[in-house]
């Protein structure tokens, strides 16, 4: 899985006790904050001192698990993951693949003069880092970091706590085993993780089923009320603009998922997810098939992300951003036109 001669020059680096800062990215989701917290207790199980950063707020509902409490918020104390960064001999980045990913926090880390290690499934990483532990056709970063583990010789440091989490991060970056996780090697690790403890009823639920009713009745409206279906290019949107997040009382993470319903329509291929935050409009971009979402979100929306599911921005107005999506997509009209099929 991982190039020999990198392990071996990271298992000589971890050998003796480091200060070592683990970095999730900018509007942290699942994978992105549970690798990073299976990385942790592993890391404090080698001997090495462990500090866990974050660009901005997480979603609540991932404060249940192990470790959570540790996050230092960029957002929120900025000079405190200043020094962890300028103290670091070591930097792992967890699930993105350009310093940029991590927003305000991306000027500190490149000034940085720690190892960086990459661990990360993102199509094409950029070359800022020292050591690669990359893989993009796989489900999760969650994933790799088992896989990382297992490349050390670790396995049997592999307990409840990073079991459960490296479990979230597979979850939450398939869909609950829906997307992204064709390969069997998933469900091994998978099944070794239930091994260690995970319930994954109790999990599910956990992540889940922690909805407010706010939450839920903004679902119905963005589909009821906020969804446009462009039949011909086989594409749908949902636009929610500020209005409508104050309405229900928006709260970080509510709009995860939202993008996903649009491509339970049967020939609907692109489903696309406006949301208006601070100036800028958040685009998140899915496909299901073969249409590479990461394309168009670099080419045109500052973005990028996996084939079948990216992000992006746009500085325009909504209305603009839709309208500059309606033309944009014109070019891809034919691409879009396919079934999904055996
Ligand atoms: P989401 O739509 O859930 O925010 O992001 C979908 C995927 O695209 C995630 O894997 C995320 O890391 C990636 N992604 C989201 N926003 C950006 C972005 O602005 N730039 C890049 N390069 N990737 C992004
Ligand atoms: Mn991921």
């Amino acid at each position: 899985m991982f190039d020999n001669i990198q392990v071996q020059k990271v298992g000589k680096l971890l050998s003796q006790p480091k200060n070592i800062a683990l970095v999730s990215h900018k509007n942290p989701d699942g994978d992105t904050i549970s690798a990073s917290l299976a990385m942790m207790h592993y890391l404090r199980q080698k001997g090495h001192s462990i500090s866990i950063l974050v660009p901005n707020q997480y979603p609540e509902f991932y404060n249940w698990i192990p470790g959570c409490q540790e996050f230092i918020i960029f957002d929120k104390d900025a000079a405190l993951v200043r020094e962890k960064v300028e103290n670091a001999d070591i930097i792992f980045c967890i699930d993105f693949n350009r310093l940029s990913r991590t927003g305000n926090m991306a000027t500190d880390l490149s000034k940085s003069k720690a190892v960086k290690i990459v661990i990360d499934h993102h199509l094409e990483p950029s070359e800022e880092f020292d050591y690669y532990f990359t893989e993009t056709d796989t489900s999760s970063t969650g994933e790799l970091v088992y896989e990382f583990i297992e490349a050390f010789g670790d396995k049997k440091m592999i307990n409840k706590d990073i079991a459960i989490a490296i479990y979230v991060a597979i979850m939450t970056d398939t869909g609950s085993f829906s997307y992204s996780c064709d390969h069997a090697r998933t469900y091994q690790i998978a099944s070794e993780l239930i091994g260690n403890g995970v319930e994954v009823s109790l999990v599910h639920k956990l992540v889940y089923d922690t909805f407010t009713e706010t939450r839920l009745r903004l679902l119905g409206f963005a589909i009821s009320e906020r969804m446009l279906v462009w039949k011909e290019f086989h594409a749908a949107v949902i636009y929610l603009d500020k209005k409508d997040l104050d309405r229900f009382n928006y709260q970080v993470g509510d709009t995860e998922g939202v993008v996903n319903y649009p491509l339970s329509i049967a020939d609907v291929n692109l489903s696309v997810l406006l949301t208006e935050k601070d100036r800028l409009i958040r685009i998140s971009f899915r496909s299901k098939g073969n249409f590479n979402v990461n394309r168009l979100a670099s080419a045109h929306f500052d973005g990028g992300g996996h084939k079948n599911a990216s992000g992006g921005t746009s500085a325009l107005t909504i209305d603009e951003t839709i309208g500059k999506l309606k033309e944009v997509i014109q070019h891809y009209k034919e691409e879009l036109d396919y079934k999904i099929s055996l």
